[in-house]
């Protein structure tokens, strides 16, 4: 980029004007307010409240490497180190899978399944940023939460925002899906579920997003397979959510009714696609009922 500001760009209206010419056509001025707060440190009601104020310089040099840097694609929510969801303010990095906003699907799912003020026990595969088992803590305070990954970046990037929120209710486990746990009454996983070869992975912010969180095989389903499998053992009677692809649905669902799941059911996202499968697992113990709910 030819890094240049113009001659208005010293005052706040001007940076964002600046910016907002650069910024591809997603929607350029929003991007150039969350850009400019961030690096004044400021929110963004600070820009509109104060347009003439000047931008001192390590604040402009900062706003033109991150106008660049989204030039070229990367996703804001890496730029800025943060990203909302489910109303709870994370962090996230390139360690972690950008909480999407189908995801909170999962947790209105989950939500409809645990009863309020039951201490039972839940795990979250897979948690990355731990935004879902983060959002079940704030939700049911009572549960006892296990949020696991795989990836240690991940689990520190986890530990950050359970700290910042201070949900106490939540542990950390690294481990390769299921293994080694034992005795969860619901389990919630928004598992890799694109296929290797979608050209989706190419594109936008996946491109920038970790593999290991996103593709799982030819088909995208190596991981939901496999957490369907090893699911016996890990947990007494209750219910199993996952997430997967808005085609995945008949698959996952013939999935989890052939490992003996009863009442398996799939909900749409805001977009109407069908995004969330549950099914209830009828192990023994377990204080959640089955049902169609
Ligand atoms: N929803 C993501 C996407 O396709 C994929 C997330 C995932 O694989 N869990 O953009």
């Amino acid at each position: 980029m030819t890094g240049r500001p113009s001659a208005d760009a010293g005052s706040i209206a001007g940076a964002l004007r600046w910016a907002a010419g650069l910024l591809g056509d997603d929607d350029p001025r929003l991007e150039a307010a969350v850009l400019l707060a961030h690096c004044l440190g400021r929110p963004r009601s600070h820009l509109m409240a104060w347009p003439d104020r000047p931008v001192e310089q390590a604040a402009r040099r900062r706003f033109e490497t991150l106008v660049a840097r989204r030039r070229r694609g990367e996703p804001i929510a890496y730029l800025t180190g943060r990203r909302e969801f489910w109303s709870l303010d994370l962090a996230v990095t390139t360690a972690t899978l950008i909480p999407r906003p189908e995801t909170e699907t999962l947790v209105e799912r989950a939500l409809a399944r645990l009863p309020a003020a039951v201490p039972l026990r839940v795990a979250d595969l897979g948690t990355g940023s731990g935004a879902v088992a983060l959002a079940l803590a704030r939700e049911r305070p009572e549960a006892t939460i296990v949020a696991t990954d795989i990836s240690a970046g991940a689990l520190a990037v986890a530990a950050r925002n359970r700290r910042e929120l201070a949900l106490d209710n939540v542990s950390l486990a690294q481990t390769d899906w299921c293994r080694g746990l034992r005795g969860f009454q619901l389990v919630v996983t928004n598992p890799p579920y694109v296929a290797v070869a979608d050209p989706h992975l190419r594109r936008g912010d996946l491109r920038f997003e970790p593999a290991g969180a996103l593709a799982a095989g030819a088909e995208g389903l190596d991981d939901i397979r496999r957490i369907i499998a090893d699911l016996p053992a890990c947990m007494e009677a209750g219910w199993l959510l996952t997430e997967h692809g808005h085609t995945q649905g008949p698959v996952v669902r013939r999935l989890m009714e052939a490992a003996g799941l009863r009442d398996v059911a799939t909900h749409p996202d805001l977009g109407g696609r069908e995004r969330v499968t549950e099914g209830w697992w009828p192990g023994t113990g377990g204080l959640i009922p089955p049902g169609n709910g």
